[in-house]
């Protein structure tokens, strides 16, 4: 019987990611309720959501920066809820966090290396550096330069290209498109579907902007108020009507279509 490359590669089509009924409080404040979701390995998969919808902190608990008191995470197969992130990243999963947060005061050569900070196969990090000025040409201009003296979109880069030095087989990805204009967030999208076809890296991107994420990624879930309330293929989601309308902004809505949708409890 054929089988598709994808099945060929990974006969035991185990997802890379399993978040299983997930719940994560900030004090008393239960910010995820109960999410599960699987990343099939290779995939670029979104999670939609709007402003507090809990989508960094799917990712902070994923990565073990928040913990969680119930459910379970598994990577690979192995459980990794309520591990360091030390160990996360060392397991393979790569997190560029909101707001890019490099090192402000290194060079961006120093940075990237600093990503690289958990590899073994030391020989590879120079060719890896490469590879990320190949993604980014405006980051092998500024190599020299410290990191706070980059444009925002620059920094988004240098974010990515630093996670990239970690190897990872699995990228999480915070809002790259915060605060980027149209052109530069275009630019990222495509790099980011680059690394996810080119070198097989799994990308789990959480975004508020719906409509490059949906163009660009696979699999889509929409998040809202700490739970996932529509999962399909991003081809799908754009046709719902409610995506439509609350999300890609297709639809008159305005305020009296917020609040309808703050209302609405099953999502079509
Ligand atoms: P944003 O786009 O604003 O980052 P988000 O979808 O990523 O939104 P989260 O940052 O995960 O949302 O926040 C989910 C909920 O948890 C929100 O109600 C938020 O106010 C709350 N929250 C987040 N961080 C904290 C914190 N450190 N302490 C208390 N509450 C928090």
């Amino acid at each position: 019987m054929p089988t598709s490359a994808a099945e060929t590669a990974h006969p035991a089509a185990e997802p890379i990611l399993k978040v299983a009924n997930i719940e994560t409080y900030y004090g008393p404040i239960l910010a995820i309720r109960g999410v599960s979701f699987s990343v099939p390995r290779g995939e670029f998969v979104t999670i939609l959501g709007a402003n507090g919808a809990g989508k960094s902190t799917i990712l902070k608990t994923i990565t073990g920066l928040a913990d969680l008191q119930k459910g379970t995470v598994h990577f690979e197969g192995k459980p990794i809820h309520n591990r360091d992130p030390d160990v996360v990243t060392r397991m393979g999963i790569s997190l560029v966090p909101e707001g890019r947060e490099v090192f402000p005061f290194l060079s961006v050569l120093d940075n990237l290396k600093m990503g690289a900070y958990v590899r073994r196969d030391t020989d590879r990090i120079a060719t890896d550096i490469e590879q990320v000025f190949e993604y980014f040409p405006s980051l092998r201009k500024a190599a020299r330069r410290a990191a706070m003296s980059l444009s925002g979109g620059e920094q988004q880069m240098l974010a990515i290209g630093r996670a990239l030095m970690s190897n990872p087989r699995m990228m999480l990805l915070d809002e790259p498109s915060l605060g980027l204009s149209p052109r530069l967030v275009g630019e990222i999208f495509t790099i980011l579907a680059r690394i996810n076809a080119e070198r097989g890296v799994t990308l789990l991107v959480v975004e508020q902007n719906a409509s490059v994420a949906l163009k660009t990624a696979r699999i889509g879930h929409v998040l809202e108020m700490g739970r996932i309330v529509m999962s399909d293929t991003t081809e799908a989601l754009m046709q719902k009507e409610d995506v439509k309308e609350f999300y890609l902004g297709l639809k008159a809505g305005g305020v009296r279509g917020t609040r309808r949708w703050k209302r609405r409890k099953t999502w079509r």
